[in-house]
């Protein structure tokens, strides 16, 4: 790609008319450019081997996908890994390119991007940890995305790494830095976690259980290194780009929608146990919305027949009620943005906000307050 960053207009318009086409276009751009760089990095990551290996980036995620990756089996989707605008991650990675190698000039004695192999038997997982204050022991991961506490298993793949080099010092404290984009401070979270010998038999152990689930990563259980559920396509956004979607779900799966969760009931007593457990959270306190949406599709998804189904949880029929259809709203702001119309939008109600005035203030002024630093961090 050319670093002229001023690069002259070249091959003539191309018959823009009108604000809205124009807009239009703009959107076009930011999207193609999104996922060209996709693209880009991930054919990169493929060409180093790293696309579809294990590696301590995935320690933290599904146990089941870690085992294909340890094994070395074949993707059935890998165009999943290589599609898509992946607004979200590539704006992650850029913000990773341009903050560690300042953060580590800032520190002094630091390395970023380091590259690091955890030793396991006769496997061996690789990374890149993202900065290592030498003078201070400290080995830091930095996520710009949701809070996520399975990275603890990635930030301790690192740090573990570097204490079976002997070339490397052994890190004293373990820090997950999470940059919060919501709003324009750009605010950090910062957990810090000592470095003991129990952390690291906590990381080695998981290596050990996806070691063991590798010689069957088909039978490999379907949650993350905190047993949390990968739901499936259309309800996990995991699965929904997971190379091996196809492999795990069944030949139906398809990304975003859900429905293939059926094959978890093979047969009729199968599916009564997955109606009780539908029924138990749809009428439970505390409804579990993502469950009872998990239950519901590996009870009635894949095309499975409305009707009676019997088994140890009891018996229980299901139907279906009369048909509708409900705007889809993403497609319609796909549609207006990509013909660069804006969106209409209508007011809301403003909040109510209720404050004590104190006796004879009625009316006044209230003085200036002072202003108070910052010491969010
Ligand atoms: S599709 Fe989901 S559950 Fe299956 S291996 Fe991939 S991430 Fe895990």
């Amino acid at each position: 790609m050319s670093q002229d960053r001023t690069t002259p207009p070249g091959g003539g318009r191309r018959g823009l008319e009108t604000a809205e086409e124009v807009a239009g276009a703009v959107h076009g751009l930011v999207r193609d450019a999104f996922t060209a760089y996709t693209r880009y990095h991930q054919k990169k990551q493929e060409q180093e081997g790293k696309l579809f290996g294990l590696r301590m980036s995935s320690l933290g995620g599904c146990v089941r996908e870690c085992a294909y990756r340890l094994s070395g089996t074949e993707p059935s989707d890998s165009e999943l890994a290589l599609d898509g605008e992946n607004r979200a991650a590539n704006v992650g990675t850029w913000i990773h390119e341009g903050l560690l190698p300042w953060m580590a000039a800032v520190a002094g004695n630091a390395g970023y991007e380091v590259k690091v192999s955890l030793r396991a038997g006769k496997d061996t997982v690789p990374g890149s940890l993202d900065l290592f204050v030498y003078i201070d022991g400290v080995l830091i991961d930095l996520k710009t995305g949701m809070e996520y506490d399975a990275h603890r298993m990635q930030v301790g793949g690192y740090a573990l790494a570097c204490q079976q080099d002997p070339d490397r010092e052994t890190p004293r404290w373990v820090v997950w830095l999470q940059l919060d984009r919501t709003d324009r401070q750009v605010r950090e979270k910062v957990v810090v976690e000592e470095w003991t010998e129990d952390y690291a038999l906590e990381v080695l152990e998981h290596v050990w259980d996806i070691q063991r689930h590798a010689k069957a990563p088909d039978e490999a259980p379907r949650w993350d290194a905190f047993e949390r559920p990968m739901r499936g396509p259309g309800l996990s956004y995991v699965c929904d780009g997971c190379p091996w979607l196809r492999r795990c779900w069944g030949e139906k799966a398809e990304p975003g929608q859900p429905g293939a969760q059926a094959v978890l009931a093979k047969d009729d007593p199968a599916v009564a146990g997955m109606l009780h457990r539908f029924s138990v959270h749809r009428s439970g306190e505390s409804e579990d919305r993502g469950l009872k949406e998990f239950f519901r599709h590996a009870a009635t998804g894949g095309g499975r027949k409305p009707g009676t189904y019997t088994g140890p949880d009891g018996t229980y029929e299901f139907w279906f009620g009369k048909q509708g259809s409900t705007p889809d709203l993403d497609q319609i702001r796909s549609h207006y943005r990509r013909w660069g119309i804006p969106v209409p939008m209508k007011p809301t109600a403003g909040k109510l906000h209720v404050k004590a005035i104190p006796d004879g203030t009625a009316g006044k002024k209230p003085k200036p307050r002072k202003r108070e630093g910052n010491t969010d961090g």
